[in-house]
């Protein structure tokens, strides 16, 4: 006799994180090139000599913060072991066997992965031909199998942004019992105007009497705090509450939440080296389309280069030459924005590649 696990998870591919190799420059994961911040550190640091504890489950003062940064009730806040954690959280607070949850494709490597392991279907629908989200053919994918949405906005791994009065149009086509859920990740870096703050937009949405959106953030990017796991919903009550029932136990340790708390309090300092890669963000894109590349407007802390059949070629190109970008095999390549040492470098190795 052999433990028999679930059939269905035999063909799921998991979650294939960005590589990491000895020696050589990592843009492949979104990370912050710079180090944690000094006061973030002493924090962790103090807070170390109580892990003998287990972490406040609720992680009461970190709501607290949040909820008075965001202007929203403590009760619309929910924390998660990343916000990977709460993907699946919300697929499972929303789906049983076979419901369905639509996303656009390509997004985030882990959507299709959490949603055939919570045992629902994944329902991926095209991006434009610009590398954008098609809220429309999204909004004509929902059936009444759909009980979830993942909006990327901005989207990984393309970096393109969805602008206010198309996403008010898609909110206003979904109906009541789909939840949409609007993945902000990458918010800090957002510096287009037409693109609305996502938790505004929440507040607006529920305003009219609709409870069906909430909003993913996290301390992984803009923070810098990747390596803790550590990210929140913005939520109505209820929810967030149901949120909160499916939550593991003490998922989000003691580390974590104090190093988000000391990230809070030192957000000006996190926020000005945003815009300070902003900035980058703009040299790496001009210089690419300089180059040659088709580059669309990033409003992620990362590059997207569509380059479809010739992405292996590219990314072997980049790893001989000590950078390595994230490869989406046949689809495009996602470089990381770094430091200006690490864009020229990578920015070397591109402009050394061979575009045809
Ligand atoms: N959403 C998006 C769009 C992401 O790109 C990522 C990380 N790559 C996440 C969520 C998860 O981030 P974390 O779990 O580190 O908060």
């Amino acid at each position: 006799m052999t433990v028999r696990t679930r059939a269905d998870l035999d063909h799921i591919p998991g979650y294939v994180p960005g590589r990491s190799l000895p020696g050589a420059i990592k843009l492949a994961s979104n990370e912050v090139s710079a180090g944690p911040l000094p006061s973030v550190v002493e924090a962790i640091g103090k807070a170390a000599g109580e892990i003998n504890r287990y972490p406040d489950n609720g992680a009461t003062e970190l709501v607290r913060h949040l909820a008075a940064k965001l202007a929203v009730p403590e009760s619309q806040v929910a924390v998660g072991c990343g916000s990977v954690t709460l993907c699946q959280e919300l697929i499972q607070a929303t789906c049983t066997d076979r419901d369905e949850v639509v996303f656009g494709w390509r997004s985030f490597e882990a959507y299709p992965v959490l949603v055939r392991v919570v045992g629902a279907q994944p329902r991926p629908v095209p991006l434009t031909g610009t590398h954008e989200l098609d809220l429309t053919a999204m909004a004509a994918a929902i059936t009444p199998a759909t009980r979830l949405v993942f909006v990327c906005n901005p989207n990984n791994p393309t970096g393109t942004a969805l602008r206010r009065q198309e996403l008010e149009r898609f909110l206003a086509a979904v109906p009541d019992d789909v939840l949409v859920v609007l993945d902000e990740a990458y918010r800090e870096y957002v510096v287009d105007p037409d693109v609305p703050d996502g938790v505004e937009l929440a507040k607006e949405h529920w305003a009219r009497g609709r409870d069906n959106l909430v909003v993913l953030r996290t301390f992984s990017k803009a923070y810098g705090l990747a390596g803790l796991r550590v990210g929140y919903c913005v939520a109505p009550e209820g929810v967030a509450a149901t949120l909160r029932k499916v939550y593991v136990p003490f998922s989000v340790n003691s580390l974590a939440q104090t190093a988000a708390i000391a990230s809070l309090a030192a957000e000006d300092e996190l926020l000005a080296r945003c815009r300070d890669l902003v900035g980058e963000r703009t040299r790496v894109r001009g210089e690419l389309l300089a180059a040659g590349y088709e580059v669309p407007r990033s409003e992620g802390n990362f590059v997207w280069l569509p380059l479809g059949e010739r992405t292996a070629e590219f990314n072997e190109h980049c790893l001989n030459h000590g950078v390595v970008v994230r490869a989406f095999v046949g689809d495009g390549a996602r470089v990381t924005v770094g430091t200006p040492e690490e864009n020229d470098a990578f920015l070397a190795a591109a402009r050394s590649f061979e575009l045809g």
